[in-house]
């Protein structure tokens, strides 16, 4: 069984690392100085036309998409209420069993497949259509399909668990019910924050150790600088998926890991990939994770507050769709539909507080990667799947992360400071 495990590992395909590339020659410092916005400029222009113009396309479709995703959903949750759909599928589950927490699970399961359904031709379009009309996706449609499935069983196990939790605390606590909502929902928030890394990345990945030296050696040592100590490097086979490349740090509480994909490790250079690992260690660093459920933790509150108000209002105006009251699981569509319309609305504000991260970890990862160049370069990489250049409004509302722009500019001013990083 060793023997097994040791050839397995010895197979393990090593980093590719392709050879750094030089600076453009006005972001190189060889004129005894740089200016920051001329630096940018040079990166920016070395992105082709054409492929510029393929970036933009994908990600300004991204917006609509956003739109046409919630409109499509909110139009389903709607049917299921004016059709009498949703009061019939509760009788159904009353009529399966009296044990109210099983209710609650027969009925979403019912409203899980319905909306899975219903909601397939967008997602085919959008997530394996359109995904391999710009050449990002390494799916086979069967491959792509299996991957759905899957999908679909874990939100079945766990929407039913955080179900039958929420409509338990809203039958108890007729009153006060939203406060303790919003609780037991931050709860499952970092229930599942914590078990992502360990139980569902490798549903659908195999992540393994880090292993390949060249590689290795100098993000133990960036980590060791920075005082990461149990932060653990792992890779994982993106490629089975797609070929963006990227890294993140995932987990909660003790199961943290900063991960690389093969892609990163196969397209980048040693620079480029230290220049994304000091990013992730920001992340790491700066205790983003806690930070994220603390604020989106203020707007869960704000939300169920708006659930509340909002459903007690459109329940007395709509006796046709046969609901009893909030802690009825045939009011279910109209809570989802209500809570997509609260996050649809914030969209900017949710995107500018993962911004805000991103941009806090960018600097934090060129202070201690010191690879202003590798950042740029990987920056321009990015852009195969996110817009370079928006403009300043487009990029606070619709940008999750900095622009291309924004991340070259800031490696730019870095470097321009830095005269010992000149190359
Ligand atoms: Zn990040």
């Amino acid at each position: 069984m060793s023997l097994l495990i040791a050839l397995v590992l010895a197979a393990a395909p090593e980093a590719k690392l392709v050879p750094p590339s030089p600076p453009p020659a006005a972001a190189s410092g060889a004129s005894g100085s740089i200016d920051p916005a001329a630096a940018t400029r040079a990166y920016l222009d070395q992105l082709p036309a054409e492929q510029r113009a393929r970036s933009n396309s994908y990600f300004e479709g991204g917006y609509w998409l956003h739109l046409w995703d919630f409109l499509w959903g909110a139009s389903i949750l709607l049917l299921l209420l004016y059709g009498g759909f949703s009061k019939r599928m509760r009788d159904w589950a009353e009529r399966v069993t009296r044990f109210a927490p099983l209710q609650t699970a027969i009925y979403y399961l019912q409203f899980l497949v319905i909306t899975s359904v219903l909601t397939f031709p967008l997602s085919v379009y959008r997530d394996w259509f359109r995904e391999h009309q710009y050449g990002l996706s390494n799916l086979t449609f069967a491959g792509w399909l299996g991957e759905e499935g899957k999908g679909f069983l874990v939100a079945a196990i766990f929407g039913s668990l955080v179900l039958m939790a929420l409509y338990a605390v809203v039958r108890r606590l007729p009153r006060t019910w939203w406060v303790w909502g919003a609780g037991v929902s931050l709860l499952f928030l970092t229930f599942f924050a914590l078990i992502v890394p360990v139980l569902i990345v490798p549903l659908f990945n195999s992540p393994k150790r880090l292993t390949d030296p060249r590689v290795v050696a100098p993000i133990l040592s960036l980590s060791r600088a920075n005082g990461i100590e149990t932060g653990e490097v792992w890779e994982i086979d993106a490629s089975k998926q797609t070929t963006r490349m990227s890294a993140n740090v995932s987990g909660i509480l003790g199961t943290e890991r900063i991960t690389l994909n093969d892609n990163l490790l196969n397209r980048g250079s040693l620079p480029e990939i230290e220049a994304v690992m000091g990013h992730e260690m920001g992340h790491y660093v700066l205790n983003h994770v806690y930070k994220l459920i603390l604020e989106f933790g203020i707007l869960i509150v704000i939300g169920f507050a708006v659930l509340r108000t909002a459903f007690e209002r459109l329940h007395a105006r709509n006796p046709r769709w046969g609901l009893r009251g909030v802690d009825d699981v045939a009011g279910l569509p109209l809570a989802a539909l209500i809570l997509s319309g609260y996050f649809f609305v914030l969209t900017p504000l949710l995107n500018t507080i993962i911004r805000t991260s991103e941009y806090e970890a960018d600097v934090f990862g060129l202070n201690a990667a010191r690879q202003p160049d590798g950042f740029a370069q990987t920056a321009l990489k990015l852009s195969e799947y996110r817009k370079l250049e928006p403009g300043r409004l487009e990029e606070a509302f619709f940008f999750d992360h900095p622009s291309g722009r924004t991340r070259i500019f800031t490696a730019m001013r870095w470097k321009a400071e830095h005269p010992e990083t000149w190359k």
